[in-house]
């Protein structure tokens, strides 16, 4: 096996021309690393952009692709600390593995038990690309867009500050465990009325699913008009089987939980 070249680039500007050159971005290594890099022309190390940090306005977050799941916890912890990234991030993983894990890596390799892609679909969060296609895009079509991936690198996340209650469930086993789907739920109220609600659930066949049929059903009612139990029977959602779980199985829970996370949400 050749010995994989390394590149690290300072500034921006720099990026496309490696990307054409079909070189692969680095961010914190934590996907990239389990893979096959045999046949990779070479890294590119983002470490030294200037895409690590966390900033907020009245209106809204941006987040550099380079900031760590830890630095999103820490810093959004502060400022918004019932905004749903938090409560996801923070429970993602491990502590040593979300001091490595960023979020332009996240987005890009989004797995399939992902704790950031539910969050930012639902918060209707756009990415910044740079390289063969350059712009703003949501980040729910990214990644169903292959075509927005190729030499292309994230640079930034950007969302709408909104005063929304949040909800989020990651099933697991144990606590060190992938979650086998993750639930994001997000309302907001004028005084007993909701006026907007988000459901996303990840972990199915198409990465993620918007419930919006539910969002619907919520939006407009006050909180006494919902009949919540029902709502999780017969979900549009497919899953593939997983070890000692059948996908019939993996939807019922959903289902369950979907339920008990709108109670959650709805108590007051
Ligand atoms: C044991 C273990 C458990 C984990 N558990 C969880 C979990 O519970 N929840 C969770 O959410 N995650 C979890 N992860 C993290 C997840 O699986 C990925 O490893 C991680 O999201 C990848 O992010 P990264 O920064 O390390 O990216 P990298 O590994 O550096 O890159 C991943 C991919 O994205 C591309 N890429 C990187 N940065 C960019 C960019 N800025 N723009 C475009 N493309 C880019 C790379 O070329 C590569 O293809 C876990 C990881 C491990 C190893």
């Amino acid at each position: 096996m050749d010995s994989i070249k390394w590149y690290f680039p300072e500034m921006l500007d720099e990026v496309p021309g490696l990307l054409k050159e079909n070189l692969i971005p680095h961010s914190g290594g934590t996907g990239l690393l389990m893979g096959d890099l045999s046949r990779k022309k070479g890294l590119i190390d983002l470490g030294h952009l200037p895409l690590k940090y966390v900033k907020t306005t009245d209106d809204s977050t941006e987040i550099g692709a380079m900031a760590t799941y830890a630095d999103v916890v820490r810093e959004l912890g502060e400022i918004r600390p019932n905004l749903v990234l938090v409560s996801a991030l923070g429970k993602a993983a491990s502590t040593p593995l979300r001091n490595r894990i960023t979020v332009g890596g996240s987005i890009a390799f989004a797995p399939i038990w992902s704790d950031i892609i539910g969050p930012l679909v639902a918060l209707d969060a756009e990415i910044t690309l740079i390289g063969a296609i350059s712009g703003k895009y949501p980040v729910a079509g990214y990644i169903k867009d292959s075509g927005l991936k190729k030499q292309t690198l994230i640079t930034s996340i950007e969302f709408a500050a909104k005063n929304w209650q949040s909800y989020y469930h990651r099933h697991i086993r144990t606590k060190f465990d992938f979650p086998a789907f993750t639930i994001t739920i997000l309302i907001s109220k004028e005084s007993n009325l909701i006026d907007d609600a988000r459901i996303v659930i990840t972990g199915n066949t198409n990465r993620f699913a918007r419930l919006t049929d539910i969002e619907e059903m919520l939006t407009d009612k006050t909180i006494g008009e919902i009949e919540i139990g029902g709502i999780g029977e017969n979900l549009d959602i497919k899953f593939a089987g997983k070890k000692q779980t059948s996908p019939e199985y993996l939807r019922y829970l959903v289902g369950v939980e979907l339920e008990r996370g709108l109670r959650e949400i709805l108590k007051d």
